[in-house]
C-alpha cells in the first residue's frame, strides 16, 4: 500500500516532533514542513532532509539567500499532501482552514484551536474508532490528553461519576525566552473551571469534570492533582492494575518526586529531545476511600500529543481500523 503523504504546517515545539514521528512510521511519509524564516530550526530541518516550504511567497527568497532553497510555497506543499497536520500557534490554524478546504485535503489541528474547527476532538484511547475516515480532526491539548488517558480506562472498567482536577502548569516551553512568569504563581484563570474540564468533555461528553489551573515558573512539565469518584467499589490495587494495562501510562517511582527527575529519566533513556510521550502517574499516590480516588500525574507538554497525532492520521486515512493495533504500531516505531 502507498504511504500516506503528510504535510506539517508549522514547525515549532509540536510540529518538529510530529514530523519526526510521522517519518518513523512505515505507512506514512512527510512530503514537507513549513518554516516562516530560515532560522536555526530551519537549518536543522534542512539537515534532517525535510523539504521546507514557506508560508509567505517573499520568504522563499530569504531561504534561497540563506543557502537552503525552499521547495516552494505552503500552497504547493498542501497540493502534494493527502493530509496536513497544522501545528501553527493557537488561532493561526483557523486562518489556514480555507487553504486546506481549497486544496481538498484532510486536516488535523492542535489543542490551541477550538473544538468547532473540526467538530471532532481526538484522543486515541477515547475515540479512535470515531475518527476513522474523517476529514477534519482536532487533537486535544497536552493537559486534556493526559486527563483523557487516565479517565477513559477507569471509566471503561469502573464507571466515572465525577472528576475534580487541579492543574499546576509549566509557564512556557524551554526555548521560549521572552515569556514568564519568572517569580510568581499565576491563577490561570482566576475563575473556575479552567478551560481544561470543558475540553475533556469535547472528547468525553458524558464525564462530569471540573478543573482549576495555576501557572508556575518552570518549563519542564505539568502536574495534575486528580480526584475521581467512581461507580464501583475498588481498591488502589485495582486502579494500579487498570493503569498498568495502558501502554501510554508510565508509573514513576524509585524516589522520583518531581518533574525534573522524570525528564532526567527521559534523558537517561536517550529519548529524542528528552521526550516523555507517556502520561506519568505516581502509583504511591493512588489512594482510594469510599469509591473516591486520588492520584498525581505528570504531563510532558512538548511530546504527549505526538503519538496521538500519528494515530489520528492513521484513523483518518483508514490505514488501520483497530485502535489497539494503531497505538502499538505508533509506540513501537517511536521507541516507547
Ligand atoms: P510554536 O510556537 O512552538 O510553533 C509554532 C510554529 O508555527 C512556529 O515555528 C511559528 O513560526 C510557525 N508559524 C506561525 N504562523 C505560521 C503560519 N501562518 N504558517 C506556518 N507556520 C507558522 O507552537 P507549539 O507550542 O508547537 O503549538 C502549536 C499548537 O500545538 C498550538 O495549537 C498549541 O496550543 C498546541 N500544543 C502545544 C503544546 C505545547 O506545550 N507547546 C502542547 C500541546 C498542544
Amino acid at each position: 500500500m502507498a504511504k500516506a503523504k503528510i504535510a506539517v504546517n508549522g514547525y515549532g515545539t509540536i510540529g518538529k516532533r510530529v514530523a519526526d514521528a510521522v517519518r518513523a512510521q512505515d505507512d506514512m511519509e512527510v512530503v514537507g514542513i513549513s518554516k516562516r524564516t530560515p532560522n536555526y530550526e530551519a537549518v536543522v530541518a534542512h539537515q534532517l532532509g525535510y523539504d521546507i516550504y514557506a508560508p509567505v511567497a517573499e520568504n522563499v527568497e530569504a531561504f534561497e539567500k540563506a543557502g537552503m532553497p525552499a521547495a516552494g510555497s505552503v500552497e504547493e506543499m498542501i497540493e502534494k499532501a493527502d493530509l496536513v497536520v497544522d501545528c501553527t500557534p493557537g488561532g493561526v490554524g483557523e486562518k489556514n482552514k480555507p487553504l486546506y478546504e481549497k486544496a481538498g485535503v484532510k486536516a488535523i489541528w492542535q489543542g490551541g484551536e477550538s473544538h468547532s474547527i473540526a467538530g471532532f476532538s481526538f484522543n486515541a484511547e477515547s475515540d479512535y474508532e470515531q475518527a476513522l475516515g474523517r476529514d477534519l480532526v482536532r487533537v486535544v491539548s497536552c493537559n486534556t490528553t493526559g486527563l483523557c488517558r487516565a479517565i477513559t480506562p477507569i471509566d471503561r472498567e469502573l464507571g466515572v461519576k465525577k472528576v475534580r482536577a487541579t492543574i499546576t502548569r509549566r509557564a512556557v516551553d524551554p526555548n521560549e525566552i521572552k515569556k514568564g512568569p519568572v517569580n510568581a504563581i499565576v491563577l490561570h484563570p482566576a475563575k473556575i473551571p479552567s478551560h481544561h474540564g470543558p475540553d475533556v468533555q469535547s472528547v468525553l461528553s458524558h464525564i462530569n469534570i471540573t478543573t482549576a489551573a495555576l501557572v508556575v515558573p518552570t518549563t519542564l512539565m505539568h502536574i495534575h492533582t486528580v480526584n475521581m469518584e467512581v461507580n464501583t467499589d475498588c481498591t488502589a490495587e485495582d486502579i494500579k492494575k487498570i493503569f498498568s494495562s495502558q501502554s501510554r501510562i508510565r508509573f514513576v517511582g524509585q524516589g522520583i518526586t518531581s518533574t525534573a527527575e522524570i525528564i532526567e529519566v527521559a534523558r537517561d533513556m536517550k529519548r529524542p529531545r528528552n521526550d516523555m510521550w507517556e502520561l506519568c502517574i505516581w502509583p504511591e499516590s493512588i489512594t482510594v476511600t469510599d469509591k473516591e480516588l486520588y492520584f498525581f500525574q505528570a504531563v510532558h507538554q512538548e511530546s504527549i500529543v505526538v503519538p496521538e497525532n500519528v494515530d489520528a492520521i492513521r484513523a483518518m486515512m483508514e490505514l488501520e481500523s483497530d485502535r489497539a493495533k494503531s497505538v502499538e504500531k505508533t509506540n513501537k516505531a517511536l521507541g516507547f
